[in-house]
Protein backbone atom coordinates (compact mmCIF):
# COMPACT_ATOMS: atom_id res chain seq x y z
CA UNK A 1 0.00 0.00 0.00
CA UNK A 2 1.42 3.21 -0.74
CA UNK A 3 -0.10 6.75 0.29
CA UNK A 4 0.70 9.74 -1.89
CA UNK A 5 0.76 13.37 -0.74
CA UNK A 6 -1.91 15.08 -0.17
CA UNK A 7 -3.64 17.14 -2.68
CA UNK A 8 -6.42 20.01 -2.51
CA UNK A 9 -8.64 18.34 -4.85
CA UNK A 10 -8.58 14.66 -6.05
CA UNK A 11 -11.04 14.33 -8.85
CA UNK A 12 -12.68 10.86 -9.69
CA UNK A 13 -13.63 10.36 -13.89
CA UNK A 14 -12.62 12.16 -16.59
CA UNK A 15 -16.11 13.36 -18.44
CA UNK A 16 -16.86 16.91 -19.57
CA UNK A 17 -17.33 17.86 -15.77
CA UNK A 18 -14.30 15.80 -14.36
CA UNK A 19 -11.90 18.05 -16.91
CA UNK A 20 -13.83 21.17 -16.58
CA UNK A 21 -13.37 20.76 -12.77
CA UNK A 22 -9.54 20.17 -13.40
CA UNK A 23 -9.00 22.98 -15.64
CA UNK A 24 -10.46 25.56 -12.94
CA UNK A 25 -8.72 23.98 -10.22
CA UNK A 26 -5.57 24.23 -12.05
CA UNK A 27 -6.24 27.79 -12.95
CA UNK A 28 -7.16 28.11 -9.04
CA UNK A 29 -3.65 26.96 -8.39
CA UNK A 30 -5.03 24.20 -6.16
CA UNK A 31 -2.67 20.49 -6.30
CA UNK A 32 -4.76 18.69 -8.24
CA UNK A 33 -4.68 15.08 -9.88
CA UNK A 34 -7.72 13.60 -12.06
CA UNK A 35 -8.33 9.98 -11.98
CA UNK A 36 -10.06 8.03 -14.24
CA UNK A 37 -9.87 4.75 -15.55
CA UNK A 38 -10.72 4.43 -19.24
CA UNK A 39 -10.09 7.08 -21.38
CA UNK A 40 -10.82 10.92 -20.83
CA UNK A 41 -13.79 11.68 -22.37
CA UNK A 42 -16.87 10.15 -21.11
CA UNK A 43 -19.88 9.59 -23.21
CA UNK A 44 -19.22 12.84 -24.58
CA UNK A 45 -16.62 10.86 -27.00
CA UNK A 46 -18.63 8.04 -27.77
CA UNK A 47 -21.23 10.41 -29.62
CA UNK A 48 -21.14 10.73 -32.94
CA UNK A 49 -21.87 14.53 -33.72
CA UNK A 50 -22.62 17.52 -30.53
CA UNK A 51 -25.10 20.28 -31.67
CA UNK A 52 -25.36 21.89 -28.31
CA UNK A 53 -22.49 22.69 -26.99
CA UNK A 54 -22.52 26.26 -27.28
CA UNK A 55 -19.98 28.32 -29.37
CA UNK A 56 -19.81 24.81 -32.04
CA UNK A 57 -22.97 24.42 -34.08
CA UNK A 58 -21.71 21.22 -34.93
CA UNK A 59 -18.49 19.26 -33.48
CA UNK A 60 -17.71 15.38 -33.79
CA UNK A 61 -18.28 14.18 -30.05
CA UNK A 62 -14.68 12.42 -30.22
CA UNK A 63 -13.16 15.87 -31.29
CA UNK A 64 -15.14 17.92 -28.32
CA UNK A 65 -13.43 15.75 -25.85
CA UNK A 66 -10.20 16.11 -27.47
CA UNK A 67 -10.98 19.42 -27.28
CA UNK A 68 -11.15 19.04 -23.38
CA UNK A 69 -8.48 17.04 -22.57
CA UNK A 70 -6.14 19.32 -24.80
CA UNK A 71 -7.39 22.15 -22.72
CA UNK A 72 -6.77 20.46 -19.43
CA UNK A 73 -3.18 19.65 -20.33
CA UNK A 74 -2.47 23.30 -21.45
CA UNK A 75 -3.32 23.81 -17.60
CA UNK A 76 -0.47 20.63 -16.66
CA UNK A 77 -3.20 18.60 -15.34
CA UNK A 78 -1.78 15.74 -14.03
CA UNK A 79 -4.36 12.73 -14.91
CA UNK A 80 -3.90 8.96 -13.96
CA UNK A 81 -5.16 5.92 -15.59
CA UNK A 82 -6.67 4.36 -12.73
CA UNK A 83 -9.75 2.34 -11.31
CA UNK A 84 -10.69 4.10 -7.78
CA UNK A 85 -12.49 1.05 -5.45
CA UNK A 86 -13.33 3.74 -2.83
CA UNK A 87 -13.81 7.65 -1.61
CA UNK A 88 -13.56 7.27 2.43
CA UNK A 89 -14.64 10.19 4.37
CA UNK A 90 -13.02 11.78 7.08
CA UNK A 91 -13.12 14.56 9.38
CA UNK A 92 -10.10 15.85 8.62
CA UNK A 93 -9.39 15.08 4.68
CA UNK A 94 -10.64 12.36 3.03
CA UNK A 95 -8.60 8.99 1.59
CA UNK A 96 -9.12 8.13 -2.54
CA UNK A 97 -8.47 4.59 -2.50
CA UNK A 98 -7.31 2.79 -5.79
CA UNK A 99 -7.92 -0.50 -7.33
CA UNK A 100 -4.14 -1.30 -7.08
CA UNK A 101 -4.03 -0.74 -3.32
CA UNK A 102 -2.68 3.10 -3.57
CA UNK A 103 -4.14 6.08 -1.48
CA UNK A 104 -4.66 9.71 -2.57
CA UNK A 105 -5.46 11.98 0.79
CA UNK A 106 -7.09 15.13 -0.29
CA UNK A 107 -8.71 17.80 1.07
CA UNK A 108 -11.60 17.78 -1.31
CA UNK A 109 -13.00 14.90 -3.68
CA UNK A 110 -15.17 15.96 -6.81
CA UNK A 111 -17.05 12.88 -8.44
CA UNK A 112 -17.60 12.93 -11.88
CA UNK A 113 -18.11 9.32 -12.63
CA UNK A 114 -21.54 9.76 -14.36
CA UNK A 115 -23.76 6.77 -15.28
CA UNK A 116 -23.63 3.36 -17.06
CA UNK A 117 -26.26 2.38 -19.88
CA UNK A 118 -29.52 0.73 -18.48
CA UNK A 119 -29.95 -3.19 -19.93
CA UNK A 120 -33.39 -4.40 -21.12
CA UNK A 121 -33.05 -7.46 -19.02
CA UNK A 122 -34.46 -9.57 -21.61
CA UNK A 123 -32.96 -12.98 -22.93
CA UNK A 124 -30.33 -13.50 -25.44
CA UNK A 125 -28.98 -9.64 -24.13
CA UNK A 126 -26.37 -10.47 -22.14
CA UNK A 127 -25.28 -13.26 -24.12
CA UNK A 128 -25.13 -11.41 -27.20
CA UNK A 129 -23.58 -8.57 -26.44
CA UNK A 130 -20.68 -8.18 -28.65
CA UNK A 131 -22.09 -9.85 -31.34
CA UNK A 132 -25.11 -7.91 -32.46
CA UNK A 133 -26.13 -6.25 -29.45
CA UNK A 134 -24.67 -3.02 -28.38
CA UNK A 135 -25.08 0.40 -26.09
CA UNK A 136 -22.63 2.72 -28.76
CA UNK A 137 -23.61 3.00 -32.29
CA UNK A 138 -20.29 5.39 -32.69
CA UNK A 139 -18.47 2.34 -31.41
CA UNK A 140 -19.80 -0.46 -32.93
CA UNK A 141 -22.20 1.14 -35.90
CA UNK A 142 -19.22 0.79 -38.64
CA UNK A 143 -19.66 -3.46 -37.95
CA UNK A 144 -23.26 -2.76 -39.71
CA UNK A 145 -22.76 -0.98 -43.12
CA UNK A 146 -26.05 -1.74 -45.36
CA UNK A 147 -27.05 -4.44 -42.67
CA UNK A 148 -30.66 -4.40 -41.06
CA UNK A 149 -30.21 -2.62 -37.07
CA UNK A 150 -32.63 -2.49 -34.69
CA UNK A 151 -32.76 0.62 -32.20
CA UNK A 152 -34.68 0.68 -28.60
CA UNK A 153 -35.57 3.94 -26.84
CA UNK A 154 -37.73 6.86 -27.69
CA UNK A 155 -35.12 9.58 -25.96
CA UNK A 156 -32.15 12.02 -27.05
CA UNK A 157 -29.84 9.07 -27.23
CA UNK A 158 -32.22 6.46 -28.88
CA UNK A 159 -33.37 9.32 -31.90
CA UNK A 160 -29.87 10.44 -32.36
CA UNK A 161 -28.03 7.47 -32.31
CA UNK A 162 -30.71 5.97 -34.94
CA UNK A 163 -29.93 8.90 -36.68
CA UNK A 164 -26.35 7.99 -37.14
CA UNK A 165 -27.13 4.11 -37.90
CA UNK A 166 -29.18 5.14 -40.77
CA UNK A 167 -26.19 6.87 -42.49
CA UNK A 168 -24.67 3.45 -41.66
CA UNK A 169 -26.99 0.34 -42.53
CA UNK A 170 -29.93 -0.29 -44.70
CA UNK A 171 -32.58 -0.26 -42.59
CA UNK A 172 -33.09 0.86 -39.06
CA UNK A 173 -36.28 -0.08 -36.76
CA UNK A 174 -36.51 2.06 -33.66
CA UNK A 175 -38.59 0.06 -31.41
CA UNK A 176 -39.87 2.66 -28.77
CA UNK A 177 -42.73 1.35 -25.96
CA UNK A 178 -44.70 4.72 -26.46
CA UNK A 179 -46.57 6.27 -29.08
CA UNK A 180 -44.32 9.20 -28.50
CA UNK A 181 -40.89 10.28 -28.06
CA UNK A 182 -39.49 11.59 -25.16
CA UNK A 183 -36.29 12.85 -26.96
CA UNK A 184 -36.22 16.65 -28.05
CA UNK A 185 -38.33 18.47 -31.09
CA UNK A 186 -35.34 18.37 -33.37
CA UNK A 187 -34.50 14.92 -32.95
CA UNK A 188 -38.31 13.51 -33.00
CA UNK A 189 -38.52 15.83 -36.87
CA UNK A 190 -35.36 14.48 -37.76
CA UNK A 191 -36.38 10.73 -37.46
CA UNK A 192 -39.80 11.05 -38.68
CA UNK A 193 -38.20 12.46 -41.84
CA UNK A 194 -35.21 9.61 -42.11
CA UNK A 195 -36.82 6.87 -44.57
CA UNK A 196 -34.51 4.69 -43.16
CA UNK A 197 -35.89 4.80 -40.39
CA UNK A 198 -39.35 2.61 -39.22
CA UNK A 199 -40.55 3.67 -35.74
CA UNK A 200 -42.38 0.39 -34.51
CA UNK A 201 -44.64 2.46 -31.69
CA UNK A 202 -46.04 1.00 -28.11
CA UNK A 203 -43.85 -2.34 -28.65
CA UNK A 204 -41.03 -3.94 -26.49
CA UNK A 205 -38.28 -6.57 -27.12
CA UNK A 206 -38.60 -9.44 -25.43
CA UNK A 207 -36.12 -11.53 -26.77
CA UNK A 208 -33.04 -11.56 -28.95
CA UNK A 209 -32.02 -14.28 -31.18
CA UNK A 210 -28.75 -15.46 -33.10
CA UNK A 211 -27.37 -17.47 -34.86
CA UNK A 212 -23.36 -18.57 -36.04
CA UNK A 213 -22.24 -15.04 -37.20
CA UNK A 214 -24.37 -12.96 -34.17
CA UNK A 215 -27.78 -11.14 -34.14
CA UNK A 216 -29.92 -12.89 -36.37
CA UNK A 217 -33.63 -11.47 -34.84
CA UNK A 218 -35.64 -10.27 -32.31
CA UNK A 219 -39.38 -10.60 -31.10
CA UNK A 220 -41.42 -7.71 -30.26
CA UNK A 221 -44.64 -7.41 -28.61
CA UNK A 222 -47.13 -4.62 -29.19
CA UNK A 223 -47.95 -3.59 -25.62
CA UNK A 224 -51.68 -2.69 -26.77
CA UNK A 225 -52.90 -5.69 -28.99
CA UNK A 226 -50.18 -8.27 -27.27
CA UNK A 227 -49.11 -8.99 -30.34
CA UNK A 228 -45.90 -10.57 -31.01
CA UNK A 229 -43.53 -10.55 -34.08
CA UNK A 230 -40.58 -11.50 -35.12
CA UNK A 231 -38.11 -9.30 -36.88
CA UNK A 232 -34.73 -10.54 -38.78
CA UNK A 233 -32.44 -8.16 -38.09
CA UNK A 234 -28.15 -7.95 -37.69
CA UNK A 235 -27.96 -5.58 -34.35
CA UNK A 236 -29.40 -4.44 -31.64
CA UNK A 237 -28.57 -0.83 -30.24
CA UNK A 238 -30.24 -0.33 -26.68
CA UNK A 239 -30.56 3.42 -25.78
CA UNK A 240 -33.07 3.22 -22.68
CA UNK A 241 -30.98 5.72 -20.29
CA UNK A 242 -28.67 5.61 -17.61
CA UNK A 243 -28.69 4.08 -14.46
CA UNK A 244 -25.81 6.35 -11.61
CA UNK A 245 -22.39 4.71 -11.36
CA UNK A 246 -23.06 5.61 -7.41
CA UNK A 247 -20.86 2.77 -6.02
CA UNK A 248 -18.27 5.35 -4.88
CA UNK A 249 -20.78 7.44 -2.89
CA UNK A 250 -19.89 6.99 1.02
CA UNK A 251 -22.61 5.16 2.73
CA UNK A 252 -25.28 7.82 3.90
CA UNK A 253 -25.09 10.39 1.13
CA UNK A 254 -28.43 11.14 0.54
CA UNK A 255 -29.53 9.98 -3.14
CA UNK A 256 -33.04 10.02 -4.80
CA UNK A 257 -35.12 6.89 -5.62
CA UNK A 258 -33.16 6.10 -8.75
CA UNK A 259 -29.88 6.58 -7.02
CA UNK A 260 -28.44 10.23 -7.80
CA UNK A 261 -26.57 12.09 -5.57
CA UNK A 262 -28.29 15.04 -3.96
CA UNK A 263 -26.20 18.17 -3.27
CA UNK A 264 -26.61 21.45 -2.14
CA UNK A 265 -26.09 24.82 -5.33
CA UNK A 266 -22.55 23.83 -5.10
CA UNK A 267 -22.27 20.11 -5.66
CA UNK A 268 -21.20 19.21 -2.17
CA UNK A 269 -22.87 16.84 -0.36
CA UNK A 270 -23.62 16.18 3.38
CA UNK A 271 -19.87 15.43 3.68
CA UNK A 272 -18.18 18.38 3.95
CA UNK A 273 -15.31 18.79 0.62
CA UNK A 274 -17.03 15.62 -0.94
CA UNK A 275 -18.81 16.71 -4.37
CA UNK A 276 -20.84 15.20 -6.35
CA UNK A 277 -21.34 16.46 -10.62
CA UNK A 278 -22.46 15.44 -13.94
CA UNK A 279 -24.81 12.92 -15.11
CA UNK A 280 -24.19 11.44 -11.28
CA UNK A 281 -26.18 14.24 -9.37
CA UNK A 282 -29.55 14.73 -9.42
CA UNK A 283 -30.68 17.52 -11.45
CA UNK A 284 -33.40 18.31 -14.23
CA UNK A 285 -31.01 18.46 -17.58
CA UNK A 286 -28.20 15.82 -18.23
CA UNK A 287 -26.44 17.68 -20.74
CA UNK A 288 -22.60 18.15 -21.38
CA UNK A 289 -22.84 21.93 -21.01
CA UNK A 290 -24.81 21.20 -17.45
CA UNK A 291 -22.12 18.95 -16.15
CA UNK A 292 -19.05 21.54 -17.53
CA UNK A 293 -21.24 23.96 -15.50
CA UNK A 294 -21.08 21.84 -12.60
CA UNK A 295 -17.65 21.06 -12.96
CA UNK A 296 -16.45 24.64 -12.75
CA UNK A 297 -18.57 25.38 -10.05
CA UNK A 298 -17.44 22.70 -7.65
CA UNK A 299 -14.04 23.32 -8.28
CA UNK A 300 -14.48 27.15 -7.40
CA UNK A 301 -16.59 25.44 -3.83
CA UNK A 302 -13.24 23.38 -3.52
CA UNK A 303 -11.41 26.00 -3.99
CA UNK A 304 -12.71 28.14 -1.68
CA UNK A 305 -13.15 25.45 1.08
CA UNK A 306 -9.56 24.56 1.12
CA UNK A 307 -8.51 28.37 1.30
CA UNK A 308 -10.64 28.51 4.15
CA UNK A 309 -9.68 25.69 5.44
CA UNK A 310 -5.61 26.17 5.43
CA UNK A 311 -6.43 30.01 6.56
CA UNK A 312 -7.97 28.43 9.82
CA UNK A 313 -5.12 26.02 10.59
P1 LIG B 1 -33.85 8.96 -21.36
O1 LIG B 1 -34.05 10.38 -21.69
O2 LIG B 1 -34.05 8.51 -19.96
O3 LIG B 1 -34.79 8.12 -22.32
C1 LIG B 1 -34.84 6.72 -22.19
C2 LIG B 1 -35.85 6.19 -23.20
O4 LIG B 1 -35.86 4.77 -23.12
C3 LIG B 1 -37.27 6.68 -22.93
O5 LIG B 1 -37.91 6.95 -24.13
C4 LIG B 1 -37.90 5.50 -22.20
O6 LIG B 1 -39.26 5.36 -22.48
C5 LIG B 1 -37.17 4.33 -22.81
N1 LIG B 1 -37.06 3.22 -21.86
C6 LIG B 1 -36.62 3.27 -20.58
N2 LIG B 1 -36.62 2.04 -20.03
C7 LIG B 1 -37.07 1.20 -20.99
C8 LIG B 1 -37.28 -0.19 -21.04
N3 LIG B 1 -37.03 -0.99 -19.99
N4 LIG B 1 -37.75 -0.72 -22.18
C9 LIG B 1 -38.01 0.05 -23.26
N5 LIG B 1 -37.81 1.39 -23.28
C10 LIG B 1 -37.34 1.95 -22.16
O7 LIG B 1 -32.36 8.45 -21.72
P2 LIG B 1 -31.34 8.97 -22.86
O8 LIG B 1 -32.01 9.14 -24.15
O9 LIG B 1 -30.18 8.05 -22.75
O10 LIG B 1 -30.89 10.39 -22.32
C11 LIG B 1 -30.30 10.51 -20.99
C12 LIG B 1 -30.10 11.98 -20.69
O11 LIG B 1 -29.06 12.50 -21.53
C13 LIG B 1 -31.34 12.82 -20.96
O12 LIG B 1 -31.41 13.84 -19.99
C14 LIG B 1 -31.07 13.42 -22.33
O13 LIG B 1 -31.74 14.64 -22.56
C15 LIG B 1 -29.56 13.58 -22.31
N6 LIG B 1 -29.01 13.49 -23.68
C16 LIG B 1 -28.97 14.64 -24.39
C17 LIG B 1 -28.51 14.62 -25.69
C18 LIG B 1 -28.49 15.90 -26.47
O14 LIG B 1 -28.73 16.96 -25.89
N7 LIG B 1 -28.22 15.88 -27.76
C19 LIG B 1 -28.10 13.42 -26.29
C20 LIG B 1 -28.18 12.25 -25.52
C21 LIG B 1 -28.66 12.30 -24.24
P3 LIG B 1 -40.34 6.40 -21.88
O15 LIG B 1 -40.19 7.63 -22.70
O16 LIG B 1 -41.62 5.68 -22.06
O17 LIG B 1 -39.96 6.58 -20.44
Amino acid sequence: MRQHEMHDVVIVGGGPGGLTAGIYAQRAALKTILIEKGFPGGQMAATDIVENWPGHENITGSELADNFLNHAKAYDLPILQEEVSAVEPGLDHHLVHLANGEIYPAHTVIIAVGGSPKKLGIPGEEEYYGKGVSYCAVCDGFFFRNKTVVVVGGGDSATEEALYLAKIAKQVYLVHRRDSFRAGMILQKRVMNETKIKILWNSVLTSIEADDSGVSGVNIQDVQSKEQQRLATDGVFVFIGFKPNNQLIPAGTPMDADGFVMTDCKGETTMPGIYVIGDLRQKYAKQIVVAAGEGATAALAAAHFVHAKKGSS
